[in-house]
């Protein structure tokens, strides 16, 4: 979306397409208990990519958890297309998640790791095979599906991790430091990856980094956090 359609969605009244994140709090229980994130808005437009960069420990996996619902929302409001998806629960959200290690199934082969999502979806298996072979494409893995993920480079790994999570194609996908476990070089040249792989599949992302080069090859706009707030 652009500045002038974004300020004649606000001029209507209506409210932004895509995400918005709403004076977000996070919680987690204790004595004392830990405040991971306060007042924390923000909205990410269809398509667009925002990185959320900040050391460790400031709350980004907190955010990022309560955006798409595996971390609970003490206080505030996630809204998709201007309707409230907070007490929505992580699998009818319609995001994806990529995690650091990929945490990919092991005992399933590279196109059955793509294939998890549309199995869950009740896609069939034509279909599958199809969407599958896509994203293999899309992610520069063609002719690999047969093999086990344990023959896989890190580098491989993520971007399996990537392709399995936007075959099902989410709305949004939430990236959590998705080249960390990986060494310099190789994260350099995935981030400009990342960037063009989620380009291609058109779905909007936020992508979590702690590394301030990665957040500006591979988003559009960079939000910074520092102790659970958005500055
Ligand atoms: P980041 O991803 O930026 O490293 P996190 O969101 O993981 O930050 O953590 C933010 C704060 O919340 C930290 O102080 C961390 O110790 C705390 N925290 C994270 N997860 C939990 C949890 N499950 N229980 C209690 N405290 C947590
Ligand atoms: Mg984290």
């Amino acid at each position: 979306m652009n500045h002038s359609t974004q300020n004649a969605a606000s001029r209507a009244g209506s409210a932004p397409a895509g995400l918005e994140v709403r004076d977000v709090r996070v919680v987690y229980p204790g004595t004392p208990p830990v405040v991971a994130v306060e007042g924390a808005t923000l909205s990410v437009a269809p398509g667009e990519t925002v990185a959320l960069l900040g050391p460790s420990g400031c709350g980004k996996s907190s955010l990022l958890g309560a955006i798409v619902g595996i971390v609970p929302v003490a206080a505030g409001a996630i809204l998709w297309d201007g309707s409230d998806v907070t007490a929505v629960p992580v699998h009818r959200r319609g995001f994806g998640l990529v995690f650091q290690d990929g945490q990919l199934f092991p005992h399933r082969s590279l196109a059955r790791n793509v294939a998890f999502g549309l199995e869950m979806a009740g896609i069939a298996r034509e279909e599958r095979r199809a969407r599958v072979e896509e994203l293999l494409d899309l992610v520069g893995l063609e002719g690999y599906g047969a093999r086990a993920v344990t023959e896989l480079s890190g580098g491989q790994r993520q971007r399996v991790a990537l392709a399995r999570s936007l075959a099902p194609r989410p709305r949004l996908l939430a990236l959590d430091e998705p080249l960390s476990s990986l060494d310099a070089d190789l994260r350099a040249r995935l981030a400009v990856d990342v960037r063009d792989i989620l380009a291609a599949a058109g779905t909007a992302a936020i992508v979590v980094t702690h590394d301030p080069a990665e957040a500006e090859v591979m988003a559009s706009r960079v939000l910074r956090m520092a102790d659970g707030r958005l500055l």
